[in-house]
């Protein structure tokens, strides 16, 4: 039972409980334990009355019944008001939650001003880790006790005495200090002081529960969250000041003032671990820590925080290590972003890419594999073209790609450049990949190119991709584009098979396509021989195969996904959009239309990739990512611009289609020369045709062939004949013999008879011979007549030279000397054979 007090003494505003119960006791002049024995409220034996944090609400009502003062109001008086804002109060154990940020556990600042002005009243607010200055009186709190140097209201022992408020309370073994506390020196500041605007916000965000300014304008929270931040940027300035001084963060107004006012220097509060939850020690290096935390926190956005906070990491003797920053995300992960966009810019292209500092809110790489995996299914090993080609300088080295891929791997992860290479399929290495990260680094435009890698990341460690490159790096690619395959697409498009590496340079491009690994990787490729000029005609695949040819070929590509039971398509990328906003160091593609490549491609006349790219001044790559794109676009209308490598043969297909040539070859027997003779092209383009259209060719002799003995050695047929009727050149009949014609049997000898019957039967008769073998053969019947071939021309008023070419040409012809020459004074005279075909002569033409 509460009996009302007579007189009433109100709390002040803002007062602390037990400071209420003191002024009470010494209004009535009663020892302080009288007074909680009249609310009901325990006292005995306990130093830190559990009142201080909370009242029950019978306690509230008991107290409101004997005072008349609203039970709230009363409850306004302990701690509990600041519960979740500025402490936490663990009920079951009536202490407060030290895991709260800058908890000060016992104790209280104060205002010596205050105390004087109010006659000994304490406010609630000074018991807080986070008050460190007297708004009403613009100045710094004071910690201790001016004379003994000792901590005030830590404990409340002296229930049994009449209370004096606005004394030390602290007593040597002998007397009690008993100092007057309204006397302490106390560092005074402005209003416009930086350290009283930072007092003010920290009372606004705890007295309204909601942080909104600066960084939080885009990122509003509660003052728990907001204090949480405070307190990891303000421990990081103090661990800053453990380096270089407290006097390093402290605004220059306090500095002086610190300096003089300091009566206990042993009490400095030194932070060695970022996890530590105790409010620091002293007033002024709160004061200053928090000041300087907020200074970071008021810039408008996490990028402008970050640039301002790079203070916090000059001087140091260690780079700050990962893992600090990773301890800062379990805290904050706000600071977390403002101390990686603080620390990024001194960092290497590694660590950008793994905490993504580059995006507005940079985080920490996760520490989940989930996000890893995804973005090693999704990642081909050679970076998509079109983000190549924009991303890297057209100067770029062809290894470039391999780089950027692994870069993304990177992105979020806690991945190295080498196991990034190896989870890729061992396209490159690890320190060649950072090598060109570091070599991109050094770009201007280097932030941007940062930025888009890591967007390209995120878009795939957030989306679904159609392509699981990972599983299509497994493929077995042998029976890719088999011979069989090959030989049936050339056939229908009329292109050439080659000579086997055309088709070896076809499956490469498309193994490049679809494994998305670089063409040198392919298993195929293992035991060939292959020459930079091969490479080079790999990478100028796309601008030599006509489009029609490639999107056929990229038709076969699709096929073997689909054999391999594999239902995505061929090739995908993440939209060219996510790049849409950045200045990069690449050629954007967009800039080019459709008929800029036609053109150039047109006025060139020429299928070099190097050449268009220096007609429409750009790179390589360019040209060739552009020319894909083309195929993949004009796969319906194709080769509608495209200049064809082999001009005469396309036109060669249209008149010479399969049906005429197998007349012609077949049925009445031509050779490949006559009819390559007829349309006017090299019988070896005819043979090709052939080849192409599957036309069986009559026996191709080799070198070991019966065929080319009986043809030279007993038919005595020239090597020009032979060549023409097989379809290569003359000089390859003259190696073919030169290699054969030791193992050759003794050649049949010619029997005058012979020439004699084919002279008079075939070769003399009119119809088979031209004008010119007539004159020849009429110049050899009168060059008999004389003595000398010189005699014989200067009769015929024609040069020496001329006419001995024409007896050769007779000679030939029969195949047999005709003129034993004139030599040692000797005339001239016809052999047997000659003397018969010049009968044979005379009679046939007439000379009479
Ligand atoms: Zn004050
Ligand atoms: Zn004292």
């Amino acid at each position: 039972m509460t009996r009302t007090l007579p007189l009433r003494v109100t709390p002040a505003a803002g007062e602390a409980l037990d400071s209420w119960l003191e002024a009470l006791a010494v209004r009535f002049d009663v020892p302080l334990g009288d007074i909680c024995r009249q609310f009901g409220i325990p006292y005995q034996g306990s130093h830190r009355p559990r009142w201080l944090l909370w009242v029950s609400a019978d306690e509230r009502r008991w107290i409101a019944d004997a005072t008349g003062i609203d039970p709230d109001r009363v409850g306004h008086c302990t701690l509990s008001t600041y519960d979740h804002k500025a402490v936490e109060i663990d009920y079951t154990k009536a202490v407060l939650n030290p895991a709260f940020p800058f908890t000060r556990h016992v104790g209280s600042r104060y205002c010596p001003l205050c105390l004087a002005e109010s006659g000994g009243r304490w406010r609630l607010c000074w018991r807080l880790g986070w008050a460190f200055a007297c708004l009403r009186h613009n100045c710094l709190l004071v910690d201790d006790c001016p004379r003994c140097g000792q901590p005030q209201r830590v404990t409340q022992s002296r229930w049994l005495t009449v209370p004096y408020p606005n004394r030390c309370l602290h007593s040597n073994r002998t007397e009690p200090c008993n100092a007057d506390l309204t006397d302490a020196p106390v560092i005074t500041l402005t209003e416009t002081d930086q350290i009283i605007r930072t007092q003010r916000m920290l009372f606004d965000i705890i007295d309204t529960d909601r942080a909104d300014f600066g960084v939080y304008c885009d990122y509003p929270c509660h003052a728990r969250d907001a204090l949480r931040d405070i307190k990891a940027l303000a421990v990081r300035a103090f661990m800053y000041a453990n380096r270089h001084g407290i006097s390093a963060i402290t605004p220059p107004t306090l500095v002086g003032g610190l300096a003089h006012h300091d009566p206990s220097p042993r009490r400095r509060t030194r932070y060695m671990s970022n996890r530590a939850n105790i409010a620091p020690a002293r007033a002024g290096e709160a004061a200053a820590a928090i000041t300087a935390a907020l200074n970071i926190l008021r810039e408008p956005n996490v990028a402008d925080a970050g640039e301002h906070a790079a203070w916090m990491d000059e001087r140091r003797v260690r780079p700050c290590y990962p893992k600090e920053l990773n301890t800062c995300v379990q805290e904050s992960p706000l600071v977390a972003a403002i101390l990686i966009k603080a620390f990024a810019p001194r960092r290497g292209p590694c660590t950008q890419l793994r905490y993504k500092s580059p995006l507005a809110f940079p985080v920490a790489p996760s520490e989940s594999q989930d996000w890893l995996r995804c973005l090693v299914q999704r990642v081909p090993a050679v970076f998509w073209p079109a983000w190549t080609v924009r991303l890297t300088p057209p100067d770029g080295r062809y290894t470039l790609p391999l780089a950027l891929s692994c870069a993304v791997l990177l992105v979020g992860t806690d991945c190295n450049p080498r196991d990034a290479a190896h989870l890729l399929g061992d396209a490159t290495n690890g320190s060649t990949a950072g090598q060109h990260l570091m070599a991109l680094q050094q770009l201007p435009q280097w932030n941007d190119v940062c930025l888009a890698l890591v967007r390209a990341g995120q878009y795939l460690a957030t989306h679904p991709a159609p392509i699981d490159y990972a599983r299509r790096r497994q493929l077995d690619y042998e029976d890719l584009l088999t011979e069989d395959r090959w030989n049936e697409i050339c056939r229908q498009t009329g292109e050439s098979p080659g000579n086997g590496m055309r088709r070896q340079i076809a499956r490469l491009y498309l193994y490049e396509k679809i494994s998305g690994l670089p063409a040198r990787t392919a298993g195929f490729m293992a035991h060939s021989k292959s020459t930079i000029g091969f490479w080079l005609r790999v990478f100028n695949f796309p601008a030599e195969a006509s489009a029609q040819f490639a999107s056929i070929l990229l038709g076969e590509a699709r096929q073997f996904l689909s054999s391999k039971g594999i239902d995505e398509p061929l090739v995908w990328h993440p939209p060219l959009t996510l790049m849409h906003d950045l200045t990069l160091p690449g050629i954007n593609l967009e800039h080019f239309g459709r008929g800029e490549l036609r053109r150039a491609l047109n006025e060139g006349h020429t299928t070099r990739i190097g050449h268009i790219a220096r007609r429409l001044n750009t790179s390589n790559a360019a040209v060739r990512c552009l020319l894909d794109i083309e195929i993949d676009k004009t796969s319906i209308t194709a080769a509608k611009y495209y200049i064809s490598p082999h001009p005469v043969r396309d036109r060669l297909c249209v008149e010479l289609t399969p049906a005429i040539l197998e007349d012609r070859y077949i049925r009445q027997g031509h050779s490949l020369g006559a009819i390559a003779r007829s349309y006017g092209v090299w019988p070896p383009l005819v043979r090709k045709l052939a080849e192409m259209y599957g036309i069986p060719l009559r026996g191709r002799p080799t070198r070991t062939s019966d065929w080319l003995y009986t043809e030279y050695a007993v038919k005595r047929r020239t090597c020009r004949d032979i060549a023409t009727e097989v379809g290569v050149g003359e000089v390859t009949v003259r190696h073919w013999i030169k290699r054969v014609k030791s193992d050759w049997p003794p050649l049949p000898a010619i029997t005058h008879r012979q020439i004699g019957v084919r002279a008079s039967r075939a070769l003399l008769s009119p119809d088979a011979m031209t004008d010119l073998q007539r004159r020849e053969l009429r110049h050899f019947a009168r060059a008999l007549d004389y003595p000398t071939v010189h005699a014989a021309a200067e009769e015929l008023a024609i040069s020496e030279g001329n006419l001995r070419k024409q007896i050769h040409a007779v000679e030939r012809r029969h195949s047999t000397c005709l003129i034993q020459r004139a030599r040692r004074g000797m005339a001239q005279r016809p052999t047997p054979d000659g003397v018969r075909l010049a009968e044979a002569v005379r009679v046939a033409i007439g000379l009479g």
